[in-house]
């Protein structure tokens, strides 16, 4: 039976992977949660994993006191030791931000495959995880639903050179709107999403786009493809997932319902497709699918993670920590949502970039990041 470790289990990415564990039949050995320990002691309840860590140490007693028949450990260290016991042959890393780094480079020394839907680790440190699932044979697969898409768009076609990667992105709820319009959006406009429910970090950067702007970088360590490569395709249906162009000008797409219990199976029964009771998509009523370019001065945040992509070394992984940390304070009502990319932005300036090649050099810069991105918060509020 396969077995399988689910890190951010309490999570929209985790809690669908259970679904689809509990679908396929495979056994659930290990799970993580940050500080959620009723939602993940009612995990353990329902799913039995023999291991289990919150990464909040606070939390710690309170989760023991819930758990029976499952080992548990807590903090940071205790979430890298599950992942270690469980043993499992497949990860599914659902962590939210680069907390999810050391977890993966973790997964990567013990599982055969990681299913990768924390694309924050790729931005930050996609170069040392590249180099690491080369280095030890592991098999990175993508989650996140373009990902996916391209990673099927390419099977059959792996020694074909790609001309173009289409990401789609669906615009987020403001697709439409003008720069004006965005000094108005609200907490409760922005974490409405027209067609994905998912956290809430990932549903601003939907808003903002720094989603697609992270997904962009993702690409580029996934399918190696230089940054000119990847084009970016407004589609607000979120029907057609992305699409590949080869050089004798086919264009290769996938489609799908919007539901990512899809590309999360994909991860785990690749190369089968399994039978499943998800809803399928009525290819006779989709009508109008539509396709354009985003506006860039708009939605700065695509901007700015092109330019990090492109400045390379530890400037992605500084425009994520800046990003995580303005997101954190938009919720919190710190900030307003237009603020977003003008901090993001700052932080940026002030960044000389430097090789991050190594585990404690990337830690290093995310910390420095967001002392900045927080200093610049607090000034500007001032
Ligand atoms: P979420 O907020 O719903 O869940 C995040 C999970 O991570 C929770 O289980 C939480 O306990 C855990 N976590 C948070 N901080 C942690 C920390 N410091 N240490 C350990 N664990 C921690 O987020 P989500 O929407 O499931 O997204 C998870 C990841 O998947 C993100 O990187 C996101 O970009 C990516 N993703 C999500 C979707 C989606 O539909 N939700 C789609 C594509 C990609
Ligand atoms: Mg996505």
């Amino acid at each position: 039976m396969t077995k399988v470790c689910i890190l951010g289990a309490t999570g929209s990415i985790g809690r669908q992977a259970l679904e689809v564990c509990r679908e396929m039949g495979y056994s659930v050995e290990g799970v993580t949660a940050n500080s959620d320990y009723e939602g993940l002691a009612a995990i353990c309840k329902e799913y039995k994993p023999r291991f289990a860590a919150i990464a909040d140490r606070d939390k710690s007693e309170k989760f023991k006191d819930l758990v029976q028949g499952t080992v548990t450990f807590c903090g940071s260290e205790g979430l890298l030791e599950c992942i270690r016991k469980s043993n499992a042959d497949i990860t599914v890393n659902g962590i939210v931000g680069s907390a999810g780094i050391l977890p993966t480079i973790e997964s990567m020394k013990i599982s055969k495959r990681v299913a990768l839907a924390n694309k924050e680790s790729l931005v930050a440190a996609g170069k040392l995880i590249m180099k690491t699932a080369v280095e030890r044979g592991v098999e990175l697969i993508p989650v996140d639903s373009e990902h996916s898409a391209i990673f099927q768009c390419l099977e059959g076609n792996r020694n074909n050179e790609i001309d173009e990667i289409y990401l789609t992105a669906s615009g987020g709820p403001f697709r439409e709107f003008s720069s004006e319009q965005l000094k108005g959006v609200t907490r409760e406009m922005a974490l409405e999403h027209p067609n994905w429910v998912m956290g809430s970090k990932i549903t601003i950067d939907s808003a903002t786009m720094m989603n697609k702007g992270l997904e962009v970088i993702e690409a580029r360590w996934l399918f190696d493809v230089d940054y000119r490569k990847i084009k970016v395709l407004v589609h607000p249906q979120s029907i057609v997932h992305s699409m590949v162009g080869f050089q004798d000008g086919s264009i290769i797409a996938q489609l799908g319902a919007p539901d990512m219990r899809v590309p999360i199976q994909y991860s785990l029964t690749y190369p089968k497709r399994m039978c499943n009771n998800f809803r399928k998509l009525d290819i006779y009523k989709l009508g109008e699918l539509n396709f354009q370019a985003p506006d860039m001065k708009i939605f700065r945040c695509l901007g700015l993670a092109y330019e990090a992509g492109m400045e390379g070394n530890s400037m992605p992984c500084v425009m994520n920590a800046a990003n995580e940390e303005a997101v954190r304070a938009f919720l919190s009502g710190y900030i307003t949502f237009t603020d977003i990319p003008v901090i993001i932005e700052k932080v940026m300036d002030m960044h000389n970039p430097v090789e991050a090649d190594s585990i404690e050099m990337i830690l290093e810069q995310d910390r420095l990041a967001r002392r900045r991105t927080h200093k610049i918060i607090k000034e500007d509020l001032n």
